[in-house]
């Protein structure tokens, strides 16, 4: 299991790659938001928000908005570190202070935060592409430092789970 320093070296180091290859598939401006989606994705919005980490001290006082996600997933587990499924429940944590923010502050309409991204993929779908992948490719490259795509945990829990079944 790789280091927060590895984590974050990493991600300063494949940014540009990233972005650059985004940009060449998508247009520059898409490159540009892949690049910044990966840079946020591996330092402020890493898998590792489920425990004491580099990515959750960044956050500052605004720590505390990842306090459930930490309190309710275990480090590692499918729902911090799965592909795919730990960007969805990172952004749906976002999703969730922004809606309970927007309810509370009459300026913003909670509609228009819900509708934000099917229309930003409407209108820009290149540019939310962009976006999606440059977060997910950060999340990736941490599991492969990581070593392992499928971490021991999960197995290790899904054996537990087999073995009370088969007791029963
Ligand atoms: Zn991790």
């Amino acid at each position: 299991m790789a280091s927060g320093q590895h984590h974050d070296r990493a991600t300063l180091g494949w940014s540009l790659p990233i972005g650059l290859a985004a940009g060449s598939l998508l247009g520059p401006t898409a490159g540009v938001i892949a690049f910044t989606a990966f840079l946020f994705g591996g330092l402020w919005l890493s898998p590792d928000l489920d425990t004491q980490s580099n990515a959750l001290h960044r956050w500052g006082p605004l720590g505390v908005i990842w306090w459930p996600y930490r309190r309710l997933i275990p480090h590692r587990s499918i729902w911090s570190h799965g592909p795919l499924v730990g960007t969805a429940v990172r952004l749906l944590v976002l999703l969730g202070w922004t809606l309970l923010i927007s309810s509370l502050v009459p300026a913003i309409n909670p509609n228009k935060v819900l509708t934000a991204l099917p229309w930003a993929l409407q209108n820009h779908p290149q540019q939310t592409a962009a976006l999606l992948l440059g977060l997910e490719a950060s999340v990736w490259l941490h599991l492969l430092q990581d070593g392992d795509p499928w971490p021991a945990e999960w197995t290790r829990r899904q054996r537990r789970v087999r073995r009370q079944r088969q007791r029963r």
